[in-house]
């Protein structure tokens, strides 16, 4: 992947500290990242532009392009970083205007906005399909799933990376096991106080320790049901006799195969 476009919206989608974790992972993963603030069509110039500068602020160097996708605006811009040999995709939240985006892209020729992926089989709304698409201009776009779990993807390394800046301010904190809470002479506190440091983030930044707890247990749970429905599959496969005996060739040793 050369290019991670993450779509978000300056409305009820707009986290920052979610785009901060998108930032952190998309770079780890070696790719670069491109953010689309979308519906801008549904905002004032001025909240547009106050999104646009909270998310400057996270990422400097990140390419910020703001667009609508349902009328075909920024859509010149964004196809300028889409080019031959080079691969995109899309991210973001269920709901952003994912579909919505490659649709105008592609012009008519493909159409799954909506409810169009569902493989669920729940009745669930879910878009679920993964698309690969050659662009006629060149380049090579997939459309990913809206990502409700980020965190699985994320480890306790790159949750602390993404407050490696506050890890340092608090090298200026009076005392060296400061807690960032009542404590006197801490610099977090301080840059809080003076209106340097999100509150929000703060507080995050405080619950930074439980939040690693409950990833490593959910990555523990998700861990427990792979390998669980891994051993049903198996089950399932040795129920049938002519699979048995396949099953049992394939795990005697120095087997020869007959075909
Ligand atoms: P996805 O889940 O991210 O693929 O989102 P969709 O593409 O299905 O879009 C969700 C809803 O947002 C649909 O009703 C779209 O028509 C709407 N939508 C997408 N882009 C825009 C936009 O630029 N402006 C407005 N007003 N609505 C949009
Ligand atoms: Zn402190």
């Amino acid at each position: 992947m050369d290019i991670v476009a993450v779509v978000t919206e300056p409305g009820t989608d707009f986290n920052p500290r979610r785009m901060e974790r998108y930032f952190t992972l998309i770079r780890r993963s070696g790719a670069s990242p491109l953010i689309l603030l979308n519906k801008t069509d549904l905002f004032s110039r001025e909240e547009v532009e106050k999104a646009m500068q909270i998310l400057r602020e996270l990422s400097p160097e990140c390419a910020i392009i703001s667009i609508s996708a349902l009328h075909n605006r920024g859509i010149t811009e964004f196809r300028k970083c889409l080019s031959k040999g080079k691969t995109i995709c899309i991210v973001g939240s269920s709901g952003v205007g994912k579909s919505t985006l490659v649709n105008t892209l592609l012009g008519d020729e493909w159409l799954w906005t909506g409810e169009v992926n569902e493989v669920t089989g729940k009745g669930r709304h879910t878009t679920v399909a993964r698309e690969l698409v050659l662009l006629k201009h060149g380049g090579l776009l997939i459309d990913n799933p809206g990502i409700r779990e980020i965190q699985m993807w994320t480890d306790e390394h790159t949750l602390r990376e993404s407050f490696a800046d506050l890890t340092e301010l608090a090298h200026e904190c009076k005392f060296a096991d400061c807690s960032h809470g009542k404590d006197s002479g801490c610099a977090i506190r301080k840059a809080v106080d003076e209106g340097k440091l999100d509150k929000e983030r703060y507080l995050n930044f405080l619950n930074l320790e439980n939040e690693i707890a409950r990833l490593a247990k959910r990555q523990k749970k998700r861990q427990m049901n792979v390998e669980r429905a891994g051993k049903r599959d198996r089950k399932v496969q040795a129920r049938n006799y002519e699979d048995r005996v396949e099953l049992e060739r394939r795990h005697k040793p120095n087997h020869r195969s007959h075909d």
